[in-house]
This record gives C-alpha cells, structure tokens and sequence, in this order.
C-alpha cells in the first residue's frame, strides 16, 4: 500500500528513572531488563511494514524516557526505521529527552542518526516545584542540556512546561517562562497540570492535601504565558503550543490536522486507513506477540463520517486558525455553518468563537475554558 496523504510515525518508548508524580503514561520505573527484549520487539513491528511501500513526513520517538536506551538500541531502531520505510528528505525526527539523562556524546550520536529535533521535559526551572512534581533533574540540568544539545548540532530544540502546579504563584510561573525564552529554545509547551486518576498526586487531591491553583489564577496564568511568549517572538498556534517562525510541531499537527500516523511500541495509538486502534497495553505481552509473530489492535473502531467530522471540528478548534470553512465543505460536502448553528451563535455571543476570512476560530476567551467550547460542538 502507497500513501499520498501525510503520514507520521510514532514510537514508544516506555521506561523511566523514576515515575513522576502527575504522570499516567504508559511509562515505568525499573524493567530495565526488558529493556533489550522490548527494543527486539519494536524491531519486528517496525521490520512488519518493509513491503509497504511507506512515505513518512515525521518521526516521533516518546515515551517514557527514550534517552534511557542505549545508544546502540536508538541506532538500531532508526536503522530498521530507515530500512522499513522511506523517510522523506525534509523529515521532522524527533526524540523527547529527559535533562540529566542524555549527554552531549549521545546528543551528539542522535544527530548523527538523522534526529533533527529535540523535545525537552523540563516542566519547571524552580527546584521546590521539580522536587514535588517526581522530577529526577535539577534547574541546572535542563540549561546543560539545552547547550550541548546546540553544541550537538541540534538547531530545532523544544521544551515542555507545566503550569498550574501545586501552590504555585503567578510570580514563579513568570520566572519558568522567563528562563525558557533565555535559553533561546525554538518551541516551547506550556500544559496545565492534569490530576490523573492512579497517580501520586491523585491520591493527595482525593485526601485533600494538593493546594492547586484557583481557576481565575489559571487563566491569569495561561493569559500571562501567552504574552511573555508572544512578546519573545514564539506564534501561539495551538492551546498549549508556541513556535518560532518555521518551528511548529509537524508531528503534532499531523494529530491536530487529523492526519494518518502509525503508532509502533506497547500501548501506540495509530490513524490509519480510517481506523483508530492501539498496541497491546503490556510491555511483556507486546514481547511475548511478536516473538509469536503476532499483533493486535486493541479498541479498534472505524471511523465514520460523523466521528470524522466531529473529531476534525475537536482537533481543529484547538488550533489558533482554527478551521478553515471552505476546505471543510470540500472534505465531508457539509455547511459547517449551517449545521452547527446554535453552538456557533451562542459562543459567538459569548465572545469564545470568531470567523474571519473563511476561519471558523476560538478567541483567546474560548481557548480558556476550551474543554466546554468543544462539548458544545457535541451535543
Ligand atoms: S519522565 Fe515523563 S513519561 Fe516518565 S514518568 Fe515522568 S512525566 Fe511520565
């Protein structure tokens, strides 16, 4: 099978040092000795694709921690990556690394391999606030990485932050924000702490000692966020996401975009051929099935045309240019005007929606409270 629409890969990677203490991936501590039979498991899914005939326009590799693999198993997955598919020339490569768990000579090594871009899990530059969220680096560590990176030849570096934490100030996520425009990064996440059920800070929401942020003091945050960014030259161009000019995600957009990606790895989430599905939810079953040559796809549904118009309409409003009117009439033959009438009227009055020039968009109002705007769109 050909593909002529875009096509992202994801890889997962799910080992950690140490499980933070907000995080539900599906990522673990310790297993280090399914480390090496995990690599060899995710060399036979990717060597599965070899007769397909596949052009990828972007590589991601999460996780987890893949900077915690050996070089030597990195090497080896792009090499079968390379093998089994082909990558186009102006590929996006990227690989999330830890601060304190790469250094320049790997960084040095994942360039040399083709990485082209670099995704950073700072989450916050104070050390009270590193110390509560699990993190296993220090303050320093993110800023040592940020230069040998560069030293490395990465040119396309981006850094994740979480605001909103626990008893986190304004002021504080101010000075966050602040070292990360400093360090001159190219691509900055700015994500409000989630409470996850099944983690640490989950169990101390539910006994009521996580003093989180009011929610006036959240939006202030995000408000401020946006401004600091957007003075420093970052383009805000989805909820969470700012950019320099040329340096947007091309693998997020792929998801925003609603586009094809195939998820390889335990636990990897794939659109492909109008299906969505994901791996086997176990680091020792996804071995043990292709050790027997197998797979399967777990919650496994075909998209239909109502499912893809609504997801489009989910995934698209999240972007800040929103969705363009015309060329969604051209995909799915439907007015998007007309037939979401009453949603868009009552949010245009309510100052969260806009249309300008063919762009049906959220105003910075409605991108605050975006989870009700959306559900608006589902009833
Ligand atoms: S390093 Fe990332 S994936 Fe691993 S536990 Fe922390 S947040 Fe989760």
């Amino acid at each position: 099978m050909t593909n002529r629409e875009m096509l992202g890969l994801y890889i997962h990677i799910p080992f950690c040092k140490e499980k933070c203490h907000y995080c539900d991936f599906f990522s673990f501590r310790g297993k280090a000795e399914l480390m090496v039979p995990y690599v060899e498991a995710l060399i036979h899914e990717i060597d599965s694709f070899n007769n397909e005939d596949l052009d990828i326009d972007t590589i991601y590799i999460g996780g987890g921690t893949p900077s915690i693999l050996m070089l030597s198993s990195i090497e080896s997955i792009m090499a079968h990556v390379r093998a089994a598919f082909r990558i186009k020339d102006n590929a996006e490569i990227t690989i999330e690394v830890n601060p304190g768990t790469v250094k320049f000579d790997a960084l040095k090594a994942y360039s040399a391999m083709g990485i082209n871009r670099l995704s950073m899990g700072a989450q916050s530059f104070n050390e009270k606030h590193l110390k509560r969220l699990g993190r296993i680096h220090l303050a320093k560590d993110i800023s040592s990485t940020v230069k040998a990176a560069r030293a490395a030849g990465f040119e396309n570096i981006s850094l994740d932050l979480i605001y909103g934490l626990p008893d986190e100030t304004l002021e504080e996520l101010i000075t966050d924000i602040k070292a990360g425009i400093e360090l001159g990064v190219d691509h900055l996440s700015l994500y409000g702490l989630i409470i996850e059920e099944g983690t640490q800070f989950f169990a101390e929401y539910e006994k009521g000692t996580l003093n989180l942020p009011a929610e006036e003091l959240l939006l202030q945050m995000r408000e401020t966020g946006t401004i600091l960014l957007e003075k420093a030259g970052f383009r805000h161009y989805e909820i969470s996401n700012y950019g320099k000019k040329g340096f947007f995600s091309k693998h997020n957009l792929i998801y925003w975009q609603n586009k094809n990606y195939l998820g390889l790895g335990a636990d990897a989430s794939s659109y492909w051929q109008g299906e969505r599905y994901k791996n086997m939810d176990s680091i020792s079953g996804y071995i043990a099935e292709k050790k027997e040559n197998k797979s399967s796809k777990l919650d496994c549904y075909k998209i239909g045309n109502k499912e893809a118009i609504e997801e489009e309409i989910l995934l698209g409003l999240r972007l800040i240019d929103g969705i363009n009117i015309y060329e969604f009439k051209k995909r799915y033959d439907i007015d998007l005007l007309e037939m979401y009438k009453e949603p868009i009227r009552l949010l245009k009055e309510e100052g969260c929606l806009k249309i300008d020039n063919g762009q049906l968009y959220l105003t910075l109002r409605g991108l605050a409270i975006s989870n009700y705007c959306l559900g608006m769109f589902l009833c």
